[in-house]
Protein backbone atom coordinates (compact mmCIF):
# COMPACT_ATOMS: atom_id res chain seq x y z
CA UNK A 1 0.00 0.00 0.00
CA UNK A 2 1.49 3.55 0.78
CA UNK A 3 4.22 4.74 3.03
CA UNK A 4 4.86 7.64 4.25
CA UNK A 5 7.89 9.72 3.46
CA UNK A 6 9.50 9.15 6.93
CA UNK A 7 8.65 4.94 6.18
CA UNK A 8 10.03 5.15 2.89
CA UNK A 9 13.46 6.80 3.88
CA UNK A 10 13.92 4.04 6.99
CA UNK A 11 13.23 1.02 4.13
CA UNK A 12 16.36 2.90 1.90
CA UNK A 13 18.13 3.58 4.66
CA UNK A 14 18.30 7.31 3.45
CA UNK A 15 17.46 10.32 5.69
CA UNK A 16 14.54 11.55 4.94
CA UNK A 17 15.54 15.12 4.06
CA UNK A 18 17.31 13.01 0.92
CA UNK A 19 14.21 11.74 0.60
CA UNK A 20 12.10 15.01 0.07
CA UNK A 21 15.37 16.90 -1.70
CA UNK A 22 14.47 13.49 -4.03
CA UNK A 23 10.58 14.67 -4.42
CA UNK A 24 11.25 18.10 -4.69
CA UNK A 25 13.30 17.25 -7.70
CA UNK A 26 10.65 15.25 -9.40
CA UNK A 27 7.92 18.40 -8.44
CA UNK A 28 6.82 16.68 -5.73
CA UNK A 29 6.57 18.93 -2.45
CA UNK A 30 6.28 16.42 0.11
CA UNK A 31 6.46 16.26 4.04
CA UNK A 32 7.69 13.53 5.99
CA UNK A 33 5.08 11.92 6.84
CA UNK A 34 3.27 12.57 3.99
CA UNK A 35 1.37 9.49 2.50
CA UNK A 36 3.60 8.33 -0.98
CA UNK A 37 1.46 6.79 -3.59
CA UNK A 38 2.73 4.13 -5.43
CA UNK A 39 4.27 5.33 -8.60
CA UNK A 40 6.44 7.75 -6.25
CA UNK A 41 7.34 5.36 -4.32
CA UNK A 42 8.42 3.02 -6.94
CA UNK A 43 10.16 5.89 -8.59
CA UNK A 44 12.12 6.72 -5.83
CA UNK A 45 12.87 3.13 -5.34
CA UNK A 46 13.91 2.93 -8.92
CA UNK A 47 16.48 6.05 -8.26
CA UNK A 48 18.34 4.02 -5.56
CA UNK A 49 18.20 0.71 -7.29
CA UNK A 50 15.22 -0.81 -4.93
CA UNK A 51 12.89 -3.39 -6.06
CA UNK A 52 9.75 -2.26 -4.71
CA UNK A 53 7.23 -4.91 -3.91
CA UNK A 54 3.69 -4.99 -4.28
CA UNK A 55 2.12 -5.26 -1.19
CA UNK A 56 -1.51 -5.94 -2.03
CA UNK A 57 -1.00 -7.83 -5.18
CA UNK A 58 2.40 -10.06 -6.15
CA UNK A 59 2.54 -9.61 -9.86
CA UNK A 60 4.65 -13.01 -9.99
CA UNK A 61 5.20 -12.68 -13.48
CA UNK A 62 7.29 -9.45 -12.10
CA UNK A 63 10.73 -11.23 -11.35
CA UNK A 64 11.41 -7.68 -9.53
CA UNK A 65 8.62 -8.97 -7.04
CA UNK A 66 10.19 -11.55 -5.63
CA UNK A 67 12.13 -9.80 -2.97
CA UNK A 68 13.63 -12.24 -0.42
CA UNK A 69 14.11 -11.29 3.11
CA UNK A 70 18.02 -12.37 4.45
CA UNK A 71 18.38 -12.81 7.78
CA UNK A 72 21.62 -11.68 9.29
CA UNK A 73 23.48 -14.72 9.89
CA UNK A 74 22.92 -16.07 6.02
CA UNK A 75 25.01 -12.73 4.92
CA UNK A 76 28.56 -13.15 4.19
CA UNK A 77 31.22 -10.55 2.79
CA UNK A 78 31.44 -10.02 -0.13
CA UNK A 79 33.21 -8.17 -2.77
CA UNK A 80 32.87 -4.66 -4.08
CA UNK A 81 31.85 -3.63 -7.80
CA UNK A 82 33.51 -0.39 -9.10
CA UNK A 83 33.21 1.57 -11.90
CA UNK A 84 35.43 3.69 -13.40
CA UNK A 85 34.36 7.26 -14.67
CA UNK A 86 35.83 10.47 -15.72
CA UNK A 87 35.87 12.31 -18.57
CA UNK A 88 37.09 11.13 -22.38
CA UNK A 89 41.25 10.43 -22.32
CA UNK A 90 41.83 11.11 -18.66
CA UNK A 91 42.87 7.45 -18.57
CA UNK A 92 39.83 5.05 -17.77
CA UNK A 93 40.47 2.44 -20.10
CA UNK A 94 44.43 2.51 -19.49
CA UNK A 95 43.82 2.17 -15.63
CA UNK A 96 41.38 -0.78 -15.95
CA UNK A 97 43.86 -2.34 -18.15
CA UNK A 98 46.72 -1.20 -15.91
CA UNK A 99 44.87 -2.87 -12.61
CA UNK A 100 44.00 -6.01 -14.20
CA UNK A 101 47.20 -6.73 -15.08
CA UNK A 102 49.07 -6.07 -12.52
CA UNK A 103 46.48 -8.11 -10.05
CA UNK A 104 44.86 -10.76 -12.08
CA UNK A 105 48.17 -13.03 -12.77
CA UNK A 106 48.68 -12.92 -8.57
CA UNK A 107 46.14 -16.11 -7.82
CA UNK A 108 45.21 -17.34 -11.67
CA UNK A 109 48.35 -17.45 -13.33
CA UNK A 110 48.71 -18.57 -17.00
CA UNK A 111 44.44 -17.07 -17.48
CA UNK A 112 43.73 -15.70 -21.00
CA UNK A 113 41.69 -12.35 -20.37
CA UNK A 114 38.58 -12.29 -21.93
CA UNK A 115 36.04 -9.30 -22.43
CA UNK A 116 33.06 -9.87 -21.10
CA UNK A 117 32.00 -6.76 -19.68
CA UNK A 118 33.79 -6.99 -16.05
CA UNK A 119 36.85 -8.65 -14.46
CA UNK A 120 37.83 -9.59 -11.05
CA UNK A 121 41.03 -9.20 -9.12
CA UNK A 122 42.26 -10.53 -6.63
CA UNK A 123 44.69 -8.39 -4.13
CA UNK A 124 45.48 -8.79 -0.22
CA UNK A 125 43.40 -12.14 -0.33
CA UNK A 126 40.24 -9.97 -1.36
CA UNK A 127 38.60 -10.00 -4.51
CA UNK A 128 37.50 -6.60 -6.35
CA UNK A 129 35.07 -6.93 -9.02
CA UNK A 130 35.08 -3.90 -11.68
CA UNK A 131 32.93 -2.92 -14.80
CA UNK A 132 35.38 -2.85 -17.64
CA UNK A 133 33.02 -0.65 -19.74
CA UNK A 134 34.29 2.63 -19.23
CA UNK A 135 32.39 5.86 -18.66
CA UNK A 136 29.57 6.73 -17.48
CA UNK A 137 27.78 4.99 -20.52
CA UNK A 138 27.02 1.60 -18.75
CA UNK A 139 26.19 2.78 -15.60
CA UNK A 140 23.52 5.43 -16.50
CA UNK A 141 21.82 2.97 -18.87
CA UNK A 142 21.18 0.56 -15.93
CA UNK A 143 20.33 3.52 -13.63
CA UNK A 144 17.57 4.09 -16.12
CA UNK A 145 16.59 0.69 -15.85
CA UNK A 146 16.60 0.56 -12.60
CA UNK A 147 19.38 -1.31 -11.52
CA UNK A 148 22.20 -0.22 -9.19
CA UNK A 149 25.34 -2.73 -9.42
CA UNK A 150 27.81 -0.68 -8.61
CA UNK A 151 29.46 0.19 -5.11
CA UNK A 152 31.99 2.80 -5.82
CA UNK A 153 32.85 4.66 -8.19
CA UNK A 154 36.69 5.85 -9.15
CA UNK A 155 36.35 9.23 -10.54
CA UNK A 156 39.71 9.47 -12.93
CA UNK A 157 40.67 13.28 -13.41
CA UNK A 158 44.01 13.60 -15.65
CA UNK A 159 46.53 15.78 -13.63
CA UNK A 160 47.19 17.89 -16.59
CA UNK A 161 44.07 18.47 -17.57
CA UNK A 162 41.70 18.64 -14.50
CA UNK A 163 38.45 18.94 -13.95
CA UNK A 164 36.27 18.91 -17.47
CA UNK A 165 32.42 18.20 -18.25
CA UNK A 166 32.29 14.93 -18.00
CA UNK A 167 34.14 14.81 -14.98
CA UNK A 168 30.89 16.88 -13.50
CA UNK A 169 28.35 14.33 -15.22
CA UNK A 170 30.53 11.42 -13.89
CA UNK A 171 30.24 13.26 -10.31
CA UNK A 172 26.39 13.98 -10.72
CA UNK A 173 25.61 10.13 -11.78
CA UNK A 174 27.34 8.79 -8.49
CA UNK A 175 26.00 11.29 -6.58
CA UNK A 176 22.63 10.56 -7.46
CA UNK A 177 23.36 6.85 -6.68
CA UNK A 178 24.63 7.47 -3.49
CA UNK A 179 27.76 6.00 -4.80
CA UNK A 180 30.71 6.59 -2.70
CA UNK A 181 33.55 8.24 -4.84
CA UNK A 182 37.62 7.64 -4.64
CA UNK A 183 38.97 10.46 -6.94
CA UNK A 184 42.46 8.87 -8.64
CA UNK A 185 44.36 11.99 -10.00
CA UNK A 186 45.87 10.09 -13.13
CA UNK A 187 48.30 10.88 -15.31
CA UNK A 188 50.73 12.34 -12.09
CA UNK A 189 53.88 11.02 -14.46
CA UNK A 190 53.39 13.88 -16.50
CA UNK A 191 55.41 16.77 -16.02
CA UNK A 192 52.27 19.15 -16.66
CA UNK A 193 50.76 17.19 -13.75
CA UNK A 194 48.86 19.53 -10.72
CA UNK A 195 47.24 17.18 -8.49
CA UNK A 196 47.10 19.98 -5.97
CA UNK A 197 44.78 22.18 -8.83
CA UNK A 198 43.18 19.00 -9.53
CA UNK A 199 41.97 18.66 -5.77
CA UNK A 200 41.14 22.71 -5.67
CA UNK A 201 38.67 22.09 -8.40
CA UNK A 202 37.22 18.94 -6.94
CA UNK A 203 36.02 20.80 -3.61
CA UNK A 204 33.65 23.47 -5.55
CA UNK A 205 31.59 19.17 -5.66
CA UNK A 206 31.86 18.72 -2.07
CA UNK A 207 34.75 16.12 -3.13
CA UNK A 208 37.35 17.75 -0.29
CA UNK A 209 40.51 15.44 0.81
CA UNK A 210 41.13 14.24 4.43
CA UNK A 211 44.14 16.43 4.37
CA UNK A 212 42.25 19.38 3.74
CA UNK A 213 39.44 18.65 6.38
CA UNK A 214 37.05 16.52 4.00
CA UNK A 215 36.69 12.77 3.71
CA UNK A 216 36.89 12.48 0.12
CA UNK A 217 40.15 9.66 -0.33
CA UNK A 218 42.36 11.09 -3.44
CA UNK A 219 45.21 8.94 -4.64
CA UNK A 220 47.97 9.97 -7.03
CA UNK A 221 48.51 7.62 -9.71
CA UNK A 222 49.96 7.14 -13.06
CA UNK A 223 47.90 4.21 -14.86
CA UNK A 224 50.89 4.09 -17.50
CA UNK A 225 53.95 3.58 -14.86
CA UNK A 226 51.65 1.83 -12.21
CA UNK A 227 52.78 4.26 -9.82
CA UNK A 228 49.88 4.45 -6.62
CA UNK A 229 47.86 1.71 -8.55
CA UNK A 230 48.46 -0.26 -5.28
CA UNK A 231 47.35 2.00 -2.99
CA UNK A 232 44.19 3.11 -5.30
CA UNK A 233 43.67 -0.72 -4.60
CA UNK A 234 43.93 -0.61 -0.85
CA UNK A 235 41.77 2.61 -0.78
CA UNK A 236 39.09 0.21 -2.56
CA UNK A 237 39.36 -2.27 -0.08
CA UNK A 238 39.30 0.22 2.80
CA UNK A 239 35.93 1.55 1.33
CA UNK A 240 34.23 -1.35 0.90
CA UNK A 241 35.00 -2.44 4.32
CA UNK A 242 33.43 0.71 5.68
CA UNK A 243 30.43 0.06 3.69
CA UNK A 244 29.71 -3.42 4.80
CA UNK A 245 28.93 -4.99 1.65
CA UNK A 246 27.21 -8.12 2.21
CA UNK A 247 24.98 -10.95 0.36
CA UNK A 248 23.56 -14.08 1.25
CA UNK A 249 25.24 -16.76 -1.39
CA UNK A 250 23.38 -19.44 0.07
CA UNK A 251 20.32 -19.31 -1.90
CA UNK A 252 19.58 -19.15 -5.90
CA UNK A 253 21.24 -16.10 -7.52
CA UNK A 254 19.95 -12.74 -8.75
CA UNK A 255 21.29 -10.30 -10.13
CA UNK A 256 21.82 -7.89 -13.46
CA UNK A 257 22.92 -8.40 -16.82
CA UNK A 258 25.76 -6.36 -17.53
CA UNK A 259 26.02 -7.24 -21.22
CA UNK A 260 24.33 -9.13 -24.00
CA UNK A 261 24.59 -10.43 -27.56
CA UNK A 262 23.70 -12.57 -30.17
CA UNK A 263 26.74 -15.03 -30.89
CA UNK A 264 26.70 -16.87 -34.27
CA UNK A 265 27.83 -19.97 -32.85
CA UNK A 266 26.52 -19.71 -29.70
CA UNK A 267 23.32 -17.91 -29.57
CA UNK A 268 22.35 -15.66 -26.95
CA UNK A 269 25.30 -14.47 -25.07
CA UNK A 270 25.10 -12.70 -21.88
CA UNK A 271 27.13 -11.54 -19.03
CA UNK A 272 25.25 -11.64 -15.86
CA UNK A 273 26.19 -9.96 -12.48
CA UNK A 274 25.58 -12.20 -9.56
CA UNK A 275 24.46 -9.90 -6.56
CA UNK A 276 23.13 -12.57 -4.66
CA UNK A 277 22.67 -16.51 -4.28
CA UNK A 278 24.65 -18.66 -6.16
CA UNK A 279 24.36 -19.16 -9.70
CA UNK A 280 24.84 -22.67 -11.07
CA UNK A 281 25.47 -24.46 -14.56
CA UNK A 282 21.85 -26.23 -15.30
CA UNK A 283 20.21 -22.99 -13.02
CA UNK A 284 16.50 -22.42 -14.60
CA UNK A 285 16.50 -18.55 -15.36
CA UNK A 286 14.76 -15.80 -16.21
CA UNK A 287 16.24 -13.10 -17.54
CA UNK A 288 14.53 -9.76 -18.77
CA UNK A 289 11.99 -10.87 -20.66
CA UNK A 290 13.57 -14.04 -21.31
CA UNK A 291 14.07 -17.29 -20.09
CA UNK A 292 16.17 -20.19 -20.36
CA UNK A 293 18.55 -22.65 -18.49
CA UNK A 294 22.46 -21.84 -17.84
CA UNK A 295 24.06 -24.20 -19.98
CA UNK A 296 27.51 -23.09 -20.12
CA UNK A 297 29.23 -20.54 -18.03
CA UNK A 298 32.36 -18.85 -18.49
CA UNK A 299 34.08 -16.17 -16.32
CA UNK A 300 36.58 -13.32 -16.94
CA UNK A 301 39.79 -15.37 -17.64
CA UNK A 302 37.85 -17.38 -20.43
CA UNK A 303 37.71 -20.45 -18.11
CA UNK A 304 34.86 -22.76 -17.87
CA UNK A 305 32.84 -22.46 -14.22
CA UNK A 306 30.52 -25.08 -12.59
CA UNK A 307 29.17 -22.15 -10.07
CA UNK A 308 29.38 -18.31 -9.24
CA UNK A 309 28.71 -16.89 -5.98
CA UNK A 310 28.14 -12.86 -5.21
CA UNK A 311 29.93 -10.00 -7.20
CA UNK A 312 31.25 -12.30 -9.68
CA UNK A 313 30.62 -11.44 -12.98
CA UNK A 314 30.20 -14.58 -15.37
CA UNK A 315 29.49 -14.85 -18.98
CA UNK A 316 26.36 -17.45 -19.88
CA UNK A 317 24.61 -18.85 -22.44
CA UNK A 318 21.15 -20.82 -23.38
CA UNK A 319 18.80 -18.08 -22.91
CA UNK A 320 16.09 -17.92 -25.57
CA UNK A 321 16.30 -14.73 -26.40
CA UNK A 322 18.94 -11.14 -25.77
CA UNK A 323 18.15 -9.51 -22.91
CA UNK A 324 19.59 -6.16 -22.22
CA UNK A 325 21.84 -4.78 -20.03
CA UNK A 326 20.83 -3.46 -16.95
CA UNK A 327 18.04 -6.58 -16.93
CA UNK A 328 17.14 -8.10 -13.81
CA UNK A 329 17.82 -12.16 -13.69
CA UNK A 330 16.52 -14.58 -11.24
CA UNK A 331 17.43 -18.41 -11.23
CA UNK A 332 14.28 -20.39 -10.28
CA UNK A 333 14.49 -24.05 -8.45
CA UNK A 334 12.32 -25.67 -11.59
CA UNK A 335 12.21 -24.93 -15.11
CA UNK A 336 8.88 -24.87 -15.23
CA UNK A 337 8.12 -21.98 -12.78
CA UNK A 338 11.16 -20.09 -14.92
CA UNK A 339 9.30 -21.24 -18.41
CA UNK A 340 5.95 -19.87 -17.14
CA UNK A 341 7.34 -16.41 -15.53
CA UNK A 342 9.62 -15.82 -18.94
CA UNK A 343 7.13 -16.39 -21.63
CA UNK A 344 4.63 -14.62 -19.51
CA UNK A 345 7.12 -11.64 -19.47
CA UNK A 346 7.91 -11.98 -23.09
CA UNK A 347 4.32 -11.73 -24.18
CA UNK A 348 3.83 -8.76 -21.92
CA UNK A 349 6.96 -7.42 -23.62
CA UNK A 350 5.39 -7.84 -26.80
CA UNK A 351 1.85 -6.40 -26.38
CA UNK A 352 3.92 -3.61 -24.78
CA UNK A 353 5.72 -2.84 -27.73
CA UNK A 354 2.90 -3.79 -30.42
CA UNK A 355 0.83 -0.94 -28.25
CA UNK A 356 2.90 1.48 -28.68
CA UNK A 357 3.05 2.24 -32.55
CA UNK A 358 0.61 5.19 -32.72
CA UNK A 359 2.99 8.25 -32.36
CA UNK A 360 6.11 9.01 -33.32
CA UNK A 361 8.49 6.81 -31.42
CA UNK A 362 12.61 6.63 -32.21
CA UNK A 363 11.92 2.97 -32.95
CA UNK A 364 9.83 3.25 -35.65
CA UNK A 365 10.88 7.06 -36.88
CA UNK A 366 13.04 5.09 -39.80
CA UNK A 367 9.96 3.15 -41.09
CA UNK A 368 7.86 6.31 -41.11
CA UNK A 369 10.52 8.69 -42.72
CA UNK A 370 11.00 5.53 -44.98
CA UNK A 371 7.17 5.58 -46.14
CA UNK A 372 7.68 9.17 -46.49
CA UNK A 373 5.14 9.56 -43.67
CA UNK A 374 7.84 12.04 -41.75
CA UNK A 375 9.36 15.56 -43.01
CA UNK A 376 10.22 17.05 -39.94
CA UNK A 377 10.59 15.73 -36.08
CA UNK A 378 9.48 17.46 -33.68
CA UNK A 379 11.62 17.17 -30.91
CA UNK A 380 11.15 18.82 -26.94
CA UNK A 381 14.09 19.64 -25.04
CA UNK A 382 14.20 19.66 -21.41
CA UNK A 383 17.65 20.04 -19.36
CA UNK A 384 18.68 21.16 -16.32
CA UNK A 385 20.64 24.02 -16.71
CA UNK A 386 19.73 26.63 -19.93
CA UNK A 387 23.37 26.03 -21.55
CA UNK A 388 23.05 22.20 -22.26
CA UNK A 389 19.12 23.48 -24.07
CA UNK A 390 21.17 25.56 -26.14
CA UNK A 391 23.70 23.25 -26.74
CA UNK A 392 21.53 20.26 -27.94
CA UNK A 393 19.38 22.18 -29.52
CA UNK A 394 22.06 23.72 -31.36
CA UNK A 395 23.72 20.10 -31.99
CA UNK A 396 19.90 18.62 -32.78
CA UNK A 397 19.34 21.49 -35.58
CA UNK A 398 21.88 20.51 -37.64
CA UNK A 399 21.06 17.13 -37.91
CA UNK A 400 19.60 16.31 -41.47
CA UNK A 401 19.00 12.52 -42.63
CA UNK A 402 17.35 12.60 -46.47
CA UNK A 403 15.86 15.76 -46.56
CA UNK A 404 14.05 14.95 -42.83
CA UNK A 405 14.95 17.41 -40.37
CA UNK A 406 14.82 18.09 -36.34
CA UNK A 407 12.34 21.08 -35.18
CA UNK A 408 12.47 22.02 -31.75
CA UNK A 409 9.26 22.77 -30.97
CA UNK A 410 9.75 23.92 -27.30
CA UNK A 411 12.34 23.65 -24.83
CA UNK A 412 12.99 24.52 -20.77
CA UNK A 413 15.07 24.09 -17.63
CA UNK A 414 13.80 21.55 -15.31
CA UNK A 415 11.73 18.30 -14.74
CA UNK A 416 9.67 17.20 -17.86
CA UNK A 417 5.81 17.93 -16.95
CA UNK A 418 2.55 17.05 -17.76
CA UNK A 419 2.72 19.80 -20.00
CA UNK A 420 5.51 18.90 -22.13
CA UNK A 421 4.35 15.30 -22.37
CA UNK A 422 0.86 16.97 -23.56
CA UNK A 423 2.38 19.35 -25.89
CA UNK A 424 4.32 16.53 -27.62
CA UNK A 425 1.28 14.26 -27.66
CA UNK A 426 -0.23 16.75 -28.93
CA UNK A 427 2.29 17.58 -31.59
CA UNK A 428 3.71 14.14 -32.16
CA UNK A 429 7.05 15.26 -30.34
CA UNK A 430 9.55 13.25 -28.77
CA UNK A 431 10.61 14.35 -25.06
CA UNK A 432 14.39 14.99 -24.60
CA UNK A 433 15.13 14.97 -21.07
CA UNK A 434 18.86 15.84 -20.87
CA UNK A 435 20.14 15.59 -16.56
CA UNK A 436 15.95 15.91 -16.16
CA UNK A 437 13.39 12.82 -15.11
CA UNK A 438 9.90 13.18 -15.78
CA UNK A 439 7.75 13.77 -12.76
CA UNK A 440 4.82 11.64 -11.78
CA UNK A 441 2.10 12.82 -13.81
CA UNK A 442 4.71 13.22 -16.79
CA UNK A 443 5.35 9.65 -16.26
CA UNK A 444 1.78 8.89 -15.89
CA UNK A 445 0.51 10.75 -18.76
CA UNK A 446 3.38 9.81 -21.43
CA UNK A 447 2.34 6.32 -20.60
CA UNK A 448 -1.08 6.86 -21.47
CA UNK A 449 -0.40 8.83 -24.40
CA UNK A 450 2.22 6.91 -25.72
CA UNK A 451 4.76 9.44 -25.83
CA UNK A 452 8.53 8.97 -26.25
CA UNK A 453 10.54 10.61 -23.74
CA UNK A 454 13.94 10.13 -24.05
CA UNK A 455 16.58 10.66 -21.04
CA UNK A 456 20.33 11.28 -21.57
CA UNK A 457 22.95 12.08 -19.10
CA UNK A 458 25.03 12.83 -22.28
CA UNK A 459 24.33 15.10 -25.20
CA UNK A 460 26.39 13.52 -27.59
CA UNK A 461 24.28 10.00 -26.82
CA UNK A 462 21.11 11.75 -27.06
CA UNK A 463 22.23 13.79 -30.86
CA UNK A 464 23.86 10.04 -31.68
CA UNK A 465 20.49 7.94 -30.63
CA UNK A 466 18.12 10.20 -32.70
CA UNK A 467 21.06 10.21 -35.63
CA UNK A 468 20.75 6.78 -35.65
CA UNK A 469 17.07 6.54 -35.36
CA UNK A 470 16.92 8.30 -38.42
CA UNK A 471 19.28 6.63 -40.55
CA UNK A 472 17.29 3.42 -39.04
CA UNK A 473 20.37 1.96 -37.50
CA UNK A 474 18.84 2.16 -33.45
CA UNK A 475 19.65 -1.08 -32.26
CA UNK A 476 16.21 -2.89 -31.75
CA UNK A 477 14.46 -3.38 -28.77
CA UNK A 478 13.55 -6.56 -27.07
P1 LIG B 1 39.88 7.10 -21.56
O1 LIG B 1 39.27 7.79 -22.72
O2 LIG B 1 39.54 7.80 -20.27
O3 LIG B 1 39.60 5.64 -21.49
O4 LIG B 1 41.46 7.30 -21.69
P2 LIG B 1 42.56 6.28 -22.19
O5 LIG B 1 42.83 5.24 -21.16
O6 LIG B 1 42.24 5.84 -23.56
O7 LIG B 1 43.83 7.22 -22.20
C1 LIG B 1 43.93 8.34 -23.05
C2 LIG B 1 45.38 8.64 -23.34
O8 LIG B 1 46.08 9.01 -22.14
C3 LIG B 1 46.11 7.44 -23.91
O9 LIG B 1 46.98 7.90 -24.90
C4 LIG B 1 46.89 6.90 -22.74
O10 LIG B 1 48.07 6.26 -23.11
C5 LIG B 1 47.19 8.17 -21.95
N1 LIG B 1 47.34 7.91 -20.52
C6 LIG B 1 46.50 7.23 -19.72
N2 LIG B 1 46.98 7.19 -18.47
C7 LIG B 1 48.15 7.84 -18.48
C8 LIG B 1 49.14 8.12 -17.46
O11 LIG B 1 49.03 7.77 -16.30
N3 LIG B 1 50.22 8.84 -17.85
C9 LIG B 1 50.39 9.27 -19.14
N4 LIG B 1 51.49 9.95 -19.41
N5 LIG B 1 49.50 9.01 -20.11
C10 LIG B 1 48.40 8.30 -19.78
Amino acid sequence: ESLTVGELAKKLHREPSEIIKKLMGLGVMATINQELDKDTIELIGTDYGVEVEEEIVIDKTDIENYVDEDKEEDLKERPPVVTIMGHVDHGKTTLLDSIRHTKVTEGEAGGITQHIGAYQIDANGKKITFLDTPGHAAFTTMRARGAQVTDITILVVAADDGVMPQTKEAISHAKAAGVPIIVAVNKIDKEAANPDRVMQELTEFELVPEAWGGDTIFVNVSALDGTGIDELIEMIQLVAEVEELKANPNKLASGTVIEAELDKGRGAVATLLVQSGTLKVGDPIVVGATFGRVRAMVNDLGRRVKEVGPSTPVEITGLSDVPQAGDQFRAFADEKTARHIGEARMSKHREANLAKTSRVSLDDLFDQIQQGDVKEINVIIKADVQGSVEAMRGSLEKIEVEGVKINVIHTGVGAITEYDVMLASASNAIVIGFNVRPDVNAKRTADAEKVDIRLHRVIYNAIDEIEAAMKGLLDPEF
